[in-house]
């Protein structure tokens, strides 16, 4: 079983089939994984490259801009099994921040890493940035300068969040997976690191579920709004209760917005507090698409 979002937040109508179509893509790519008794591990990753190869997503190619207008990259994927997890954060111009999450988590030396240093990890895995500019679109470069107006002129607030991509799996052999990429919000400040990359926060799997969240990564670091999920599924709470609790708790808390998809053993979920959330999943029963389930 494998389920992919792409991002919670306000997206106009002429773009849904867009999204739908990459999400169930990305789905794919994942559950090809799995149905060759391939590891939850290696089905997120997948799914979640396809979509930082796609510009319409906020992830890699189509990342949201800083407000110096470079991209600084950030991801996370955790291994509900082993507890392993790899990340890196704020890491300028990575076309596959999810490949150098990965290799991170292999290498089981360090969870995280953080800023243009780690660059050099990448270097020894023979990753490159991408060349200065080659990730930017013109709709990111549009979103930019649409969110320094407002700063200027503190017009009605621009939606910041939108367009992460994420991935959560369970295998044949009943191990969870949970995987996020993101450029993070537009308008961010350099080396501001957010929820996507910080386990816990954007990102958990354990044996009870996998969770991979986004929207305001500010709420959803205060909240540590995965592992809350996890917590009360793991307490006894049906997953579906569980992912709603943890987003009201966020709206209460912070009075933020945000979305999840998750898997426990048995089920799944997907949910969110903002109007839009893509999404696609794949299981041997067939698969399907949505722009989300809202909830108030
Ligand atoms: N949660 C992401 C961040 O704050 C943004 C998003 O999900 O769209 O970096």
């Amino acid at each position: 079983m494998i389920l992919v979002h792409g991002g919670a937040g306000t997206v106009a109508p002429d773009r849904h089939d867009r999204l739908r179509a990459g999400v169930r893509a990305a789905a794919a790519a994942g559950h090809a994984i799995l149905a060759a008794g391939g590891y939850a591990l290696d089905a997120v990753v997948a799914s979640v490259r396809i979509l930082e190869d796609d510009p319409e997503f906020n992830a890699g190619t189509g990342s949201a801009l800083t407000r110096d207008g470079s991209v600084e990259t950030e991801a996370c994927v955790m291994d509900g099994t082993t507890h392993r997890i790899g990340a890196v954060a704020a890491v300028p111009d990575l076309a596959n921040p999810i490949a150098v999450a990965l290799a991170v988590l292999e290498a089981g030396e360090h969870v995280i890493l953080a800023g243009p240093a780690a660059l050099r990890f990448a270097a020894e895995l023979g990753i490159s940035p991408a060349p200065q500019g080659a990730l930017i679109t013109d709709r990111m470069r549009d979103r930019l300068a649409e969110a320094a107006a407002h700063e200027a002129t503190a017009s009605a607030p621009v939606d910041r969040s939108g367009g992460t991509v994420g991935a959560v799996a369970r295998d044949r052999h009943g191990n969870l997976a949970a995987a996020t990429s993101t450029g993070g919000i537009v308008y961010k400040r350099s080396g501001r690191v957010g929820d996507s990359p910080i386990p816990g926060a954007g990102t958990w799997a354990d044996r009870t579920a996998a969770i991979s969240a986004t929207g305001d990564g500010e709420a959803i670091l205060r909240v540590a709004l995965s592992r809350g999920v996890a917590a009360r599924v793991a307490a006894g709470m049906p997953l579906r209760e569980a992912a709603i609790a943890s987003l009201r708790e966020l709206h209460e808390i912070t009075g933020g917005s945000a979305g999840l998809i998750a898997l426990d053993g048995s089920s799944r979920v997907f949910v969110q507090l903002s109007p839009t959330m893509p999404v696609a999943w794949v299981d041997a029963s067939g698969g399907g698409d949505s722009i989300g389930d809202l909830i108030s």
